[in-house]
């Protein structure tokens, strides 16, 4: 059998009628961008993540980097984000002319550690950018403790994050906002890009509609520089078919990481090489990546790959070591965060996959894990 690690025609298969009507719809009202579609989707995506208002935006990297310069944020200032995580967060601190300044992660949820966040605050320091990465909640109590603390604003990366909480509270709880990316392959995604931000401060959501849409809240008056940031109105109406699958689909996603954490167990606990993601009390993931952790990943996946079983890296080299931010960045040293990068592969995980896919992937690891451990150095 030939697992393969995501495959989005599952996702047309399966909804293709009520995306025919959403396209129709949209086709036959002859309105292709704003409009009641964009409204709806942002009323109903607030509602299912709990936050008062939803702006719509063309990407996840805007969505970050236009909450930032609604703040104000800019040249001259920082902004705190995890040493391990995916590019865009970092992006979206420079894009503002602001400084990333990348702190260690915690070595068991890889989630931004709160002790190295509070080690790392200067007087030039303007807000923290936790991800909530692999689908798992940092620890945000802790962190809206230390912002609160020291007047910082707070932004979490929720872009792998669709519908998870902590100790019930979802995303932009306890921040003060957070950005969503709607790229085809995350939890909730269009067909296309997309993103979103979603926040309880009603200043700020009105601050970011005119942002978003040539800094103009009435057509023709431009009181800032704004950009072209919208979210498409048939995006938003094929994300809405989507939507009302995500509890369901995410549902789905927890029976295959419980699965693969039953039946790994004691894999891991016979060949220690293997480490598999954490929980952390009162988390709620929505398991967008099932991340294994290896000291050979490189070799584990090619006896994967070896047994028909596909798999990638989120994310092999952290964004301070790329060459994007080699000059400004690269004298940066986070030993907890280089190595999870230097250990991370992800195997198959999503709504499509199959009981007996998954069971396929699971006597894959149990005997490449097994391989590796009887022939090291490989
Ligand atoms: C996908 C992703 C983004 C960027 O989203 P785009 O829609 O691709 O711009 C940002 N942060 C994280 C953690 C992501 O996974």
């Amino acid at each position: 059998m030939r697992v393969p690690f995501l495959d989005l025609a599952d996702v047309v298969t399966e909804l293709r009628p009520e995306l025919d009507a959403a396209w129709h719809r949209v086709m036959d009202s002859g309105w292709f961008i704003g409009g009641a579609e964009v409204d709806t989707f942002e009323a109903e995506f607030a509602a299912f993540s709990g936050a008062k208002h939803c702006i719509g935006v063309a990407n996840g990297l805007d969505a970050l980097t236009l909450v930032l310069r609604a703040w104000g944020i800019g040249p001259g200032d920082e902004v705190i984000v995890p040493g391990h995580t995916f590019i865009a967060t970092l992006l979206a601190v420079s894009q503002t002319g602001a400084v990333p300044v990348p702190v260690e992660v915690d070595d068991a949820t890889c989630n931004l550690d709160p002790a190295a966040v509070e080690a790392a605050i200067t007087v030039k320091t303007r807000a923290i950018l936790p991800v909530h990465l692999y689908g798992q909640l940092a620890d945000m109590v802790t962190i809206a403790q230390i912002a609160h603390k020291h007047g910082l604003l707070v932004l979490e990366d929720a872009a792998q994050a669709h519908g998870a909480t902590r100790d019930g509270a979802p995303p932009a709880s306890h921040g003060d906002a957070a950005a969503w990316s709607f790229y085809p392959g995350k939890n909730l995604g269009a067909f296309g890009d997309g993103g979103g931000i979603t926040t309880n401060d009603d200043a700020l959501a009105s601050r970011l509609r005119t942002l978003r849409n040539y800094g103009s809240a009435v057509k023709y008056v431009h009181d800032e520089r704004g950009v072209n940031s919208r979210l498409d109105t048939l995006q938003a109406a094929l994300l809405r078919v989507r939507l009302s699958r995500l509890a369901d689909w995410n549902a789905r996603r927890l029976a295959h990481a419980n699965a693969y954490l039953t039946a790994l167990a004691p894999v891991a606990a016979a060949f220690p090489a293997l480490r598999l993601p954490t929980v952390a009390a009162g988390s709620a993931p929505v398991w967008h990546l099932f991340v294994l952790r290896h000291p050979a990943p490189l070799a584990l996946a090619a006896a994967l790959e070896a047994r028909g079983v596909a798999t990638q890296r989120h994310y092999p080299t952290v964004p301070h070591q790329t060459g994007a931010y080699a000059e400004q960045l690269g004298h940066v040293r986070l030993p907890v965060s280089e190595r999870i990068a230097s250990e991370v592969l992800s195997l198959p995980m999503g709504p499509h996959l199959t009981g007996s896919q998954r069971d396929a992937v699971i006597v894959a690891v149990t005997e490449a894990v097994a391989a590796l451990a009887a022939a090291p150095g490989r």
